[in-house]
């Protein structure tokens, strides 16, 4: 009732006009020049974590320290105004932003991207009731999806701080035995959908939980990735 109510209100809010230009968008929620610019992911980047490399081969850090999803697909860099668009879905109920930032996320997944379950990243139940909606679900459920969206799958079991206001070295800790997945998922490919992947702490603390359940293997698709500051 809340969701559709607010779904409501953000397309009588934009119609018509772009979201971030407010210039004419012919019934989209951007404008033309808007959609072109917003910062896309380079092509060649690591396919364990999706950050940009030279060559497209898994980084570094993921040899170093390999996380427990297996590949990413993400679509923006975490960036103006990608994140103008993420955080209006995040906590300004702009619902109708859902499926345009899906949109973006399926273009990037591969034609051969067979799994076998896609689950949103969980919201703890009290943090949904104050929401009122789990952004991951939205941008999930608007998804053309071949398999079953299964958001009962994995459960928040802790509430902790929002990553957000952590500094990222704390996130992991925070993030740590904080989901929970009953269903035996016998060997299954799970897809595991957020609107923005900052350390990676969360969905691989996500993957970890759907790993002990039995699934063979987790891929992240995120809308957005946050980028490694450059010292240029
Ligand atoms: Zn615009
Ligand atoms: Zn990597």
């Amino acid at each position: 009732m809340l969701v559709r109510a607010a779904r409501q209100v953000a397309s009588m809010l934009f119609g018509g006009r772009c979201f971030l230009c407010r210039g004419a968008s012919r019934g989209g929620v951007l404008c033309t020049p808007c959609w072109g610019d917003l910062p896309r992911l380079s092509a060649t980047r690591c396919p364990r974590c999706a950050l940009p490399g030279p060559d497209g081969a898994v980084c570094g850090r993921c040899l170093a320290h390999p996380p427990r999803y297996d590949a990413t697909v993400a679509a923006l860099a975490y960036e103006f105004p990608a994140d103008v668009l993420v955080q209006a879905l995040k906590y300004r109920g702009e619902l109708a932003l859902a499926p345009l930032l899906s949109g973006l996320l399926a273009a990037q997944l591969p034609a051969d991207s067979a799994v076998d379950v896609v689950v949103p990243v969980p919201l703890s139940e009290q943090r949904l009731r104050t929401r009122g909606y789990n952004q991951a679900m939205e941008i999930a459920r608007a998804l053309p999806l071949a398999a079953r969206l299964a958001p009962e799958l994995c459960t928040r079991v802790r509430d902790t701080p929002a990553q957000s206001e952590l500094p990222l070295a704390a996130r992991a800790r925070n993030v740590r035995d904080a989901f929970r997945c009953e269903d035996a998922l016998d060997e299954m490919t799970v897809a595991v959908v957020d609107d923005v992947m900052t350390t990676g702490a969360t969905l691989d603390a996500v993957a970890g939980a759907l790993k002990r359940a039995g699934a063979a293997r987790v891929v992240n698709w995120a809308v957005a990735r946050t980028l490694p500051p450059t010292d240029l």
